[in-house]
C-alpha cells in the first residue's frame, strides 16, 4: 500500500538539508527511521513535532480509527437475516438489516 514510497533510499542530505534521524516509537518502543523525505514533508506541512510513533503503529492507530467501533447483531424484524447495528437493540423498536431498511426507507419516499 505504501510500497510507492523510497524505502532505503535517502536523499542526500546535502540536496535537503534533512538527514535520516532514528526515533523510538512510544506505542511499541521500536527504533523507526523518521527519514529525510518524511523529516522534509512535516517541515512543508508546517509539523513542529516529530512522529511519535512509528508507522505500523500509526497505521495500526489510523486503521482502528477508521474502523466502526462496535455493532451487535440482532434479528431482522423483516427479514429474519442478520442485522448489524452501531446501538444496543433496545427491544421496542424493530431493528431491520441494512438492505431492509434501504428498502423500507425507499418505499416510504
Ligand atoms: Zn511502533
Ligand atoms: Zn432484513
Amino acid at each position: 500500500m505504501y510500497e510507492e514510497e523510497n524505502n532505503g533510499v535517502t536523499a542526500p542530505a546535502e540536496a535537503t538539508g534533512f538527514v535520516d534521524e532514528i526515533l523510538i516509537c512510544k506505542d511499541c518502543g521500536k527504533e523507526f527511521v523518521f527519514t529525510a523525505g518524511e523529516q522534509q514533508f512535516y517541515a512543508e506541512k508546517g509539523f513542529q513535532n516529530k512522529p511519535k510513533a512509528c508507522k505500523a503503529c500509526r497505521d495500526a492507530r489510523k486503521n482502528a480509527a477508521k474502523a466502526p467501533r462496535e455493532y451487535f447483531i440482532a434479528v431482522c424484524a423483516d427479514c429474519g437475516g442478520e442485522a448489524k447495528i452501531t446501538f444496543q437493540p433496545s427491544g421496542d423498536r424493530p431493528v431491520y438489516c441494512s438492505a431492509c431498511f434501504e428498502k423500507r426507507k425507499n418505499a416510504q419516499a
